[in-house]
């Protein structure tokens, strides 16, 4: 997967090593796409535990769903910060490693090896929540290539993700600015900088609906 111009990961082929076999493009989820279903059944749901709700980016659901998983054994799969501030998907199989995973983190993750993780679990009979994004969600499905009674997978409503590539050097941008206290991204946006000291963030939360963002350094 490589950068594109914009700083979106696209699938690159390395023609040295390819043994075109066309398996890629028959599993790519944008050539093959799926018919158009309606839903069978719609329900709309909240989680009554406020505080898991405040640390959701929603409705709380993702932790409900998530927790039951790994109650039964299960591993649940969904997308986090990496130590640079990028994002990323990774699995967890204890409830105490479900917080970085809760939020919606406005930039595309990257999927590195999870599909491979996936299938080695759901081989070895092991129960899977997957979240992510349709097209993540399409792109697994079309990898596994066959459907499992222990696979469960999530979609949430999205319009699309925002670059990492401009996620990363908006992240260059202010985390290098040494500038004292400063207002970075219109009014709700705060920055918090010490003077002549490295800016270092510790926590980044994006609010949900207005993709504000709001940075603790
Ligand atoms: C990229 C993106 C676009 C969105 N667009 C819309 C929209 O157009 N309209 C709308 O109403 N809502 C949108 N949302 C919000 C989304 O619907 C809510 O995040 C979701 O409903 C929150 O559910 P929750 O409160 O149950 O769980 P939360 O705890 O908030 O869980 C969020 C889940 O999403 C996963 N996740 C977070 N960030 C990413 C990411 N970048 N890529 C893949 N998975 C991720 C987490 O691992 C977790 O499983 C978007 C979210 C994202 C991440």
């Amino acid at each position: 997967m490589h950068d594109d111009k914009e700083g979106f990961l696209y699938p690159v082929i390395d023609t040295a090593v390819c043994i075109d076999c066309g398996l890629c493009e028959k599993v790519c989820p944008v050539l093959n796409q799926n018919n158009v279903r309606k839903p069978l059944q719609v329900f709309a749901a909240k989680n009554r535990n406020e505080i898991q709700r405040l640390h959701s980016s929603s409705g709380g659901i993702f932790i409900l769903l998530a927790e039951q998983i790994i109650q039964n054994g299960g591993v649940v799969f969904g997308a986090r910060f990496d130590k640079n501030w990028e994002v990323e998907h990774c699995y967890a199989e204890r409830i105490e490693e479900l917080q970085p995973l809760m939020r919606s983190k406005y930039v595309q993750s990257r999927i590195a090896n999870t599909y491979k993780e996936v299938e080695s679990f759901l081989k070895h009979g092991r129960q899977i929540l997957f979240v992510g994004t349709s097209c993540q969600i399409a792109g697994l499905h079309k990898f596994l290539r066959k459907d499992y009674d222990n696979l469960l997978t999530v979609d949430f409503i999205c319009h699309g993700v925002p670059s990492p590539g401009v996620w990363r050097k908006y992240l260059e941008e202010i985390i290098s600015d040494k500038s004292s206290r400063s207002e970075v991204a219109g009014k709700n946006s705060v920055l918090l900088s010490t003077k002549n000291r490295p800016l270092r963030a510790i926590k980044i939360r994006f609010c949900c609906p207005q993709y504000l963002m709001r940075m603790i350094l």
